[in-house]
């Protein structure tokens, strides 16, 4: 078993306590796209990196949409996420709000570079159901 020392240090070097902060927004990706978090909501956002290509990926694996739907009700309990997707600019900064795709958040980003992932109908899927399992307490 690796200490915690190896593990910072040889599997998550990017992992640094020091710098914690409140996150208000999910963003969904798939793996089709260059995979690196949308960078003007990394102030704001978590990244849910979900295995596959494309839209005929994601929506023909039952089992991992499950995953992604427990995972996006699981943070946004956690930390009390909103449903919409929002954006609020203050200054320079961009803060993110609520759950979406790398799609829109890109659309609004200074330096957005077209990103494609992932799919409007797959977004609307998952919000559906952690709705589902809110609801359901
Ligand atoms: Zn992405």
């Amino acid at each position: 078993m690796k200490s915690e020392l190896q593990i910072k240090t040889k599997l998550l070097p990017w992992v640094d306590s020091r710098y914690k902060f409140n996150p208000t927004c999910i963003v969904l990706h798939w793996w089709g796209e260059p995979c690196q978090h949308a960078k003007c909501a990394n102030a704001s956002a978590i990244g849910i990196e979900i295995e596959g290509n494309d839209e005929r990926d994601l929506d023909h694996n039952e089992k991992q949409f499950q995953s992604v739907v427990a995972l996006v009700h699981y943070l946004k309990e956690t930390f009390h996420i909103a449903d919409t997707f929002t954006m609020e600019q203050i200054g320079s900064t961009q803060l993110f709000y609520g759950i979406t795709s790398h799609k829109q958040v890109d659309k609004l980003c200074q330096n957005g570079s077209g990103k494609i992932d992932v799919h409007d109908q797959y977004v609307e899927r998952v919000l559906t159901h952690v709705k589902r399992l809110a609801n359901k307490g």
